[in-house]
């Protein structure tokens, strides 16, 4: 098998080239956490492979920098699962877990939210942040999808995207229960699994068939 049919047999991203024809690959993590069993095995992944370095993604991944191709299937080996846990990611903040403005715990509902994610067969990829309080330092009003933790509840967000075409998510229900906030957007990603054209983001999605068509579908429980 030569290195390309090895690279497709492992998850999607896991493992990139470089220019400079040396390879990145990422550890399997959940919700930006690592336990010391993990931290230990990359340490010594790297000291062993004589790696210079890792790095911090913008989406809380860590990736081992500058693996040359012929010490890569034993990194990986030794790494034991790597790629991103979940093809849908929901970024989290410290929230109450470690913040001391948070008035959510933002990291375990971030995870609830990724499962979610991944029930659904989407259009394209969809970015979610989860945000503790409303300070949203998981930039919640322009993900996809976004939650926002307050005192009395979530804020739930949909639509927005910070890409080229930056758009404010619209806000679709404030201060409902996590079960509710989740009930929601699950209806309103329905709506977008179903009906988004391919590569549509939710931003473009909400533009077309309108934020009514989305409330509609977000509140109606069928
Ligand atoms: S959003 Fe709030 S809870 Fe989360 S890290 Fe920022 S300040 Fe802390």
């Amino acid at each position: 098998m030569d290195i390309k049919e090895y690279i497709d047999t492992l998850p999607l991203k896991a493992v990139r080239p470089r220019a400079d024809g040396t390879y990145t690959v990422i550890p399997r993590m959940h919700g930006g956490i690592l336990d010391a069993e993990q931290l230990t095995a990359i340490t010594k992944v790297v000291q062993d492979n004589g790696l210079p370095q890792v790095r911090i993604t913008a989406g809380q991944q860590l990736l081992i920098d500058s693996v040359p191709e012929d010490r890569l299937e034993a990194v990986i080996e030794a790494l034991g699962a790597v790629g991103a846990a979940y093809r849908h990611k929901a970024l989290g903040c410290l929230g109450t877990a470690g913040c001391k403005l948070g008035q959510q715990d933002s990291q375990s509902v971030a995870v609830r939210l990724s499962e979610l994610l991944e029930t659904f067969t989407m259009p394209t990829k969809v970015k979610a942040g989860v945000s503790g309080c409303s300070m949203c330092c998981s930039e919640s009003m322009v993900r996809d999808v976004g939650l926002i933790g307050r005192k009395r509840g979530w804020t739930v967000v949909f639509g927005g995207n910070a890409g080229k075409r930056v758009r404010q998510g619209d806000v679709l229900a404030e201060d409902v229960s996590e079960d509710e906030a989740f009930a929601i957007l699950g209806r309103a990603l329905a709506l977008y699994a179903e009906n988004g054209k391919k590569k549509e983001r939710t931003a473009r999605f909400v533009e077309r068939v309108g934020l009514d068509a989305v409330r509609e579908a977000a509140f109606n429980e069928r």
